[in-house]
């Protein structure tokens, strides 16, 4: 396995150090091989909202496996799955499953693309929308105009297609539909930024973003992959009251399986075949074992409606790196809002790609590993959101606390 890992993030290379193996996860904790116990702020990158191996969706994985794996046929799991999406995000009126979050954005450019007829795309640097090659690629001296290749293997032509501007600046939209008239197929955003820390734009920014979409006759493509059900049930955008045209979703609706769905409004969904001519498919999309998780994730979060407890719980963390922090006289900004967090060690407030560079990762790494050896696992990155679940309530909150203003004390 190059690297030793099956994606990248996994193999602790921002932090230094070797990444530990896990072999069994239970509510806010994670095992490892050797038998340590640590309460985990990864959360499975997103999807664990309800914490490890929650009972209900255990159940539910379980029962849906007497009936078998795959039926490569509409099944009744993946009607369920789509009255329960449909009913949280009432931008998305028709919805398709897939695999991953990546298949979702990536479908959802191309739907952008057949329903506009236009080939360029904008996305904002520091937002991270899966692998695909299109959406990998962030801001180049030249960003107004061209986008360059993030990754190794991504032709330029093809980065040609993508303007990347920074996130969270109306003046440099107003320009790129200016320099670009009639060619934008569609503008993607990550609504709350989760792949570079934890960001959240200026007050008016997505509703400046809706505007000018709607008047040059592009569409808003809101990836919420990350922050769908976990800002809110109904994701950024239930709490922005901002309506996009399409929308991305993976992580959580999965239920620690693999699913990714894209959904919005129908006369562009219906484009797809084989109703209309965007080709879009998948031998396991709507696969009965994921949709029975996913619908035991997301009717769990419709009982529970965790939400202000989750932000109760995250404004304890918050608070307690802010005045350890003061306290040492560590200048630090500690983006949250509900389940998500960051810990940029910068006196600079973060609010886009630049911002969120000048974060000390060498600081983070020591900091990252301070909590590690005391039993609490952030993600391995300086530039990584934090999550909270359900399962963290109480005890394993406390305990984070205490071993953040530890390791901080102790920079
Ligand atoms: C994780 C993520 C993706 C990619 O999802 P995968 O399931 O890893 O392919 C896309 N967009 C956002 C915002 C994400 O956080």
């Amino acid at each position: 396995m190059p690297g030793g890992v099956n994606s990248p993030v996994r193999a602790f290379r921002s932090v230094g150090g070797a990444p530990f193996f896990v072999k069994a996860a239970r509510g806010a904790t994670l095992i490892t091989a050797d038998d340590r116990e640590l309460i985990d702020f990864v959360c499975t990158w997103g999807p664990a909202i309800h914490g490890h191996n929650h009972p209900r969706i255990k159940a539910a994985i379980a029962a849906a496996l007497e009936n078998g794996t795959s039926f490569g046929t509409p099944n009744p799991y993946e009607v369920e799955m789509a009255e329960l999406i449909v009913k949280f995000f009432p931008s998305i009126q028709k919805v398709r499953m897939c695999n991953s979050g990546t298949e979702a954005t990536m479908s959802a450019i191309r739907l952008a693309r057949g329903f506009t007829k236009r080939d360029k795309i904008i996305k904002f640097s520091g937002c991270y929308h899966g692998h695909s090659d299109s959406l990998l690629i962030k801001a180049g001296s030249g960003a107004l105009t061209h986008g360059n290749p993030d990754s190794a293997g991504v032709p330029a032509s093809f980065a040609r297609e993508t303007v990347v501007l920074p996130y969270n600046n109306p003046a440099a939209l107003a320009a790129a539909f200016a320099a670009n008239p009639g060619q934008i197929a569609c503008v993607i955003i990550e609504p709350y930024c989760g792949n570079v820390g934890f960001i959240i734009p200026d007050a008016g920014y997505l509703a400046y973003l809706r505007e000018i979409t709607a008047k040059h006759g592009a569409l808003l493509i809101f990836d919420e992959v990350m922050t769908g059900f976990r800002i809110a049930k109904g994701g950024v955008q239930e709490r922005e009251k901002i309506i996009p045209d399409l929308t991305c979703l993976g992580k959580i609706i999965g239920g620690g399986l693999p699913v990714g769905a894209f959904g919005g409004r129908a006369d562009i969904m219906d484009c797809l075949a084989p109703l209309g001519p965007v080709y879009q498919a998948g031998t396991l999309s709507g696969n009965p074992l994921a949709m029975a998780a996913g619908i035991a994730a997301l009717t769990l979060l419709e009982e529970l409606n965790p939400y202000a407890r989750l932000d109760a719980l995250g404004r304890q963390l918050r608070d307690a790196v802010l005045a350890a922090a003061k306290a040492k006289g560590l200048p630090v900004q500690v983006p949250q809002c509900g389940s998500m967090f960051s810990i940029f060690f910068t006196a600079t407030p973060v609010r886009d790609y630049a911002t969120a560079l000048t974060g000390d990762a060498k600081l983070f790494a020591k900091f990252f590993h301070a909590c590690l050896e005391r039993g609490v696992y952030l993600a391995p990155s300086a530039y990584e959101a934090g999550f909270i679940s359900t399962a963290h309530e109480g005890a394993a909150i406390d305990r984070a606390c205490e071993v953040f203003a530890t390791a901080i004390r102790d920079l």
